[in-house]
């Protein structure tokens, strides 16, 4: 993995949630563009619109399928992506070039974030990925209020910090709020990544809200191939009933993450090939 980390030609992320990506399949995938998916409506019974973040991702990653392809045609080089897991993340971080940095994690790369005038080399995915649903969804953030659930350092505290970057009023939840029905129920915008699942019901939401659902929390299934199935923090069909748009799980935030960490990652290569 040092080794990895040294070599100049490689970019590099560290991301264990993301070790069953598989990457030839999605770069080799069709690289037509097409127009945007939008959100659609389901049941008669629901009051959201669905956001599908997988019709979106298939979008951004045929488009990212196509600069490969260009690349390759161009100067015989095409992106690589590895994967460092199980080893002590601060050392990690230490010694990643800034320029293969493609999660996002590096310190100064998040302090670039944070900092007002200054510009971060990569954002995280996830975030980043968040902010790409809602404004492909034609979601105006500017003036918004916002609350995001958790203030991890791969979601929660970066989306707030990508909020505020697009004019957002943010609000941070975290497992020691009291009350935190109180703060969502006057959001514009909720984002969860708590992993909590079925967290936020119905009546936590101000009718109308938009619910971004990053988490992605296991439920024992045996009905279900695995044995579990997926559930997010959000009790959807509550929500569904409240909300104006929201996110599926699985199908919504997951599949953004990928195509963000793809387009880091090609980002990474073109600049490491000086490839425009
Ligand atoms: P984490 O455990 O590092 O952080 C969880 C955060 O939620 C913490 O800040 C904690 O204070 C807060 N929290 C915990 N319980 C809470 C509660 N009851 N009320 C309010 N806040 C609470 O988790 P993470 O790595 O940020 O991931 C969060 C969730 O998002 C998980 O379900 C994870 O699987 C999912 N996730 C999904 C994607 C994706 O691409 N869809 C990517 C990353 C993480």
């Amino acid at each position: 993995a040092v080794h990895a980390l040294k070599d100049e030609n490689c970019p590099i992320l560290i991301s264990p949630s993301l070790v069953s990506l598989d990457l030839p399949d999605v770069w080799a995938s069709n690289p037509n563009p097409h127009d945007f998916p939008s959100a659609h409506k389901c049941s008669n019974e629901q009051n959201a619109a669905i956001i599908d973040g997988k019709s979106m991702a298939e979008e951004i990653m045929s488009r990212i399928a196509f600069e490969v392809k260009r690349m390759k045609e161009s100067i015989g080089k095409v992106p690589g992506l590895a994967v460092i897991m199980h080893l002590d993340e601060a050392k990690i971080l230490d010694v990643l070039s800034l320029e293969k940095d493609v999660d996002g994690f590096h310190p100064v790369n998040m302090g670039n974030l944070a900092l007002r005038g200054r510009e971060p080399l990569f954002i995280p995915c996830t975030p980043k990925g968040c902010i790409e649903l809602l404004i492909r969804s034609g979601v105006e953030i500017m003036g918004k209020r916002a609350v995001v659930i958790g203030r991890s350092n791969i979601v929660g505290l970066p989306t707030s910090l990508l909020l505020q970057r697009h004019h957002a009023t943010v609000s941070i939840i975290h497992a020691f709020t009291k009350n935190p029905e109180q703060i969502t129920c006057e959001a514009d915008i909720v984002i969860t990544a708590a992993g909590v699942p079925n967290l936020v019901r119905g009546n936590w939401l101000k009718p109308g809200a938009i619910v971004i659902d990053v988490g992605t929390n296991p439920i024992e299934d045996p009905s279900c191939e695995h044995g579990y199935r997926l559930r997010g923090d959000v009790f959807y069909e509550e929500a569904v009933r409240v909300a104006s748009l929201i996110t599926p799980v699985p199908g919504g935030v997951g599949p953004m993450t990928i195509a963000m960490l793809l387009s880091n990652t090609l980002d990474s290569a073109k600049h490491a090939y000086d490839f425009t």
